[in-house]
């Protein structure tokens, strides 16, 4: 590359010693034999930026900090992988650890570079809360679909892979836990994603770390059983290759060790002893192709017993992460069972690297490709490995975010999972954490930001649920939960303050009407009551109440049976009436074909099932025929401080002049009102009539604004609107 050999790191020289280290020089030379050049000096220049943003930081090692990203890129690099994932790998930590910002890794190297950059420092947030194996499994599903670019993941490895390399620095305590973490969750994904190679050394490394007593002891063990093993091992494998010649096949064959971890997991999960787990020959068959693999099968069935019942075939159906083998075991010699795997040179390659195999950069013309359609491509893959895995949905449901977009993973203040439906929003995420948070939720805060309640949350995000005390759902929020469980409880809290409110109002209509009759509750006697509600088949007052509330039952009715004056003499007195206070409820409305507001003298009009309706006394709709209008209806007056603002229906002609509506319309604002729909009626060759809903205080602020209108030249005519 035009670069020339570039220099190690400055603070390197002090420690030129140690040959081992891996220094960006190794790294070009190793890439220059898959990439382009041009790729190489690009992955060059993150090496530099790297250097100067890392600058004067050591690791724990006392290694300058450059040697860190450095062995994660070349990590990348033996997958053979692309030069933007290896530029991200050289900067993963820099967004975290250093000064430099993902927008100036995106001025530099583009979007690519910078959102691999950025996926990397997210995943670096996350917590790992060690509480239950599900959490963990929760955890790993989510670290994968927070992750919308898979190499993100691959880099993620990497850098692990390197800090267990390294772990032997850090306090004992630490190394545990990270050990831990590694082996709940580290190396799952990596088998997740096929890929053993760096599966099997993340256990290594855990296991050693995690339990370095047990792993000491196992390898002793394993030493001393392994010594007498060799000869018989060195026979077996000879037997084969002979058999193998003869038939014509050319393949490697190799004794497989069994590693510790796998060991050591056998013995506690299916509680075997040490001789069981370990006294079994395992053998592999490397062959050219898939044909070759069927054929081996066959020389090695014929040379010892096959187990019956334990041939798999891989290749025909292969496991869910891609990986492909034939699998037997035979009666081998004295009778100790011999594990058999045999695949084509591409399935081992598929089965040592996974994912990154599908992933492998090939060369040549095709470097113009973009990495989105390689992605695609490696989507692709997936698809076809599905297809032929049959039914089998584990793994894309555990890879991709883009295959499984209904879920969000979101976390709890306290590090909780809660996992969510798509769209879900902090209500439906309030009512997953109890019904009582959901009920007493009043805002949100997404990742320590307020947000409203109705947004659509996204993986990753903490979200934190202010509540108060007697706060109360608001049935708005059903037009936007997207879960059941919030759903249910939004309807039933609703229900339970609709037949609060409606017992309250209820009452008030009940004692109305007896004291209009000269009669109050407390003077009906026990008996009486008792009796009345048997015939009406109520449970108890409250019942009685919420009926009346609800306008099921008439409360003038009602009071006539209790005081047992059953003749209509009473509408002489019924002139009390009943004050409004301006908020709407779930058993008071306001009719929208009159809109009354604060001044207008009002009347309430009970309908089945909704409550009081208030109307305009002017209005239309309310009841004419006077026998209805005494029993359905009721008087009400404003009490002395309305609240809120309401809404007034004023109807206009205007002069169809350009900006006549404008002029109206700041008219309306000086006045302190808005505008909150306005509906155009008709309109001729001079002039239009429209609607307008506007909002007001009361009466007299109405009256100010349509004089502040009727003074526009172009305002024709105005009106309030009628019921
Ligand atoms: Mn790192």
């Amino acid at each position: 590359m035009a670069a020339g050999q570039p220099a190690a790191p400055g603070a390197a020289s002090s420690a030129a010693g140690t040959s081992t280290r891996f220094l960006i020089s190794d790294l070009c030379s190793e890439l220059e034999a898959y990439l382009e050049p041009n790729e190489v000096e690009e992955v060059y220049r993150a090496y530099l930026l790297g250097a100067e943003s890392h600058e004067g930081q050591t690791r724990k090692t006392g290694e300058p900090y450059i040697y860190h990203p450095l062995a994660v890129a070349r990590t990348m690099a033996e997958m053979r992988m692309d030069h933007q994932a290896i530029c991200a790998a050289i900067l993963h930590d820099v967004m975290e650890d250093t000064a430099t910002s993902k927008d100036r890794i995106h001025a530099e190297f583009g979007e690519e570079v910078a959102e691999l950059v950025d996926g990397v420092s997210k995943l670096t947030h996350l917590q790992f809360q060690s509480k239950a194996e599900a959490q963990a499994e929760n955890f790993r599903k989510m670290m994968l679909a927070i992750t919308r670019d898979i190499r993100v993941i691959l880099i993620k490895l990497a850098d692990r892979l390197h800090n267990m390399r390294t772990l032997g620095v850090m306090r004992p305590d630490k190394r545990r836990r990270i050990a831990k973490e590694t082996l709940e969750i580290y190396a799952p994904i990596a088998q997740r994603l096929g890929m053993n190679a760096i599966r099997r050394e993340l256990e290594q490394l855990g296991f050693s770390a995690k339990h370095p007593w047990r792993a000491a002891v196992l390898e002793q063990a394993v030493q001393r059983a392994g010594g007498n093993r060799r000869e018989p091992m060195k026979n077996i494998e000879q037997a084969i290759c002979s058999r193998m010649e003869a038939a014509g096949i050319i393949g490697r064959i190799s004794g497989r060790e069994k590693s510790l971890y796998s060991i050591y997991r056998k013995m506690r999960e299916k509680h075997h002893s040490f001789e069981d787990v370990f006294d079994v020959f395992a053998i592999r068959i490397i062959v050219d192709d898939v044909d070759t693999c069927y054929r081996s099968l066959g020389v090695v069935h014929n040379l010892y017993k096959p187990v019956p019942g334990r041939f798999k075939d891989y290749i025909a159906i292969p496991k869910s992460n891609g990986y492909q083998s034939l699998h037997t075991i035979l009666f081998g010699p004295q009778g100790i069972p011999i594990e058999i795997q045999i695949r084509s040179t591409e399935m081992d390659r598929v089965a040592e690297s996974g994912i990154a195999a599908h992933w492998q950069y090939k060369a040549g013309g095709e470097s113009t490709r973009t990495a989105q359609s390689r992605a695609r491509e490696w989507l692709q893959d997936v698809l076809e490995i599905q297809k032929s895995v049959g039914n089998s949905i584990e793994f894309l449901e555990n890879v991709k975010v883009d295959l499984f977009p209904d879920e969000v993973y979101t976390f709890t203040p306290g590090g909780d999972i809660l996992v969510l439906p798509r769209d879900a929003t902090p209500v439906d995420f309030a009512y997953a954490v109890h019904s009582d948070v959901g009920n007493r939720c009043v805002a949100a805060k997404i990742d320590r930001q307020l947000a409203p309640l109705s947004t659509r949350l996204q993986s990753g995000q903490t979200v934190e649920i202010v509540t108060a005390s007697g706060a109360r759902p608001n049935p708005a929020w059903l037009s936007f939960v997207v879960t059941g469980k919030a759903r249910t409880g939004i309807r039933h809290c609703l229900k339970s303050m609709q037949s609060e409110e409606a017992r309250t109002l209820g009452e008030r209509l009940l004692d109305k009407a007896l004291e209009s009759l000269g009669a109050r509750l407390s003077q009906i006697s026990p008996a009486r009551l008792d009796q009345m509600l048997d015939a009406m088949q109520l449970e108890d007052l409250d019942a009685l109440l919420i009926d009346i509330g609800l306008g099921n039952r008439m409360a003038s009715l009602v009071a006539r049976q209790m005081v047992g004056t059953e003749g209509p003499e009473a509408t002489a007195a019924t002139t009390t009436t009943l004050a409004v206070k301006g908020t709407e409820g779930l058993v008071l409305s306001y009719a929208r074909c009159c809109h009354p507001i604060p001044g207008d003298p009002i009347i309430g009009q009970l309908s089945a099932g909704r409550g009081l309706v208030v109307h305009r006394e002017s209005c239309r709709n309310v009841l004419h025929d006077s026998r209805e209008r005494a029993d359905r209806t009721i008087a009400l007056e404003w009490s002395h401080e309305p609240q809120l603002q309401f809404t007034a229906a004023v109807r206009t002609r205007t002069a169809n002049r350009r900006g006549a509506l404008a002029d109206m319309a700041a008219v309306i604002a000086d006045h302190g009102s808005n505008i909150e729909h306005i509906s155009f009626n008709e309109q001729d060759g001079h002039s239009t009539a429209m609607t307008f809903l506007l909002t007001v205080r009361d009466r007299q602020h109405l009256a100010q604004i349509m004089r502040g209108l009727r003074r526009l030249s172009d305002v024709l005519r105005i009106s309030r609107q009628r019921g």
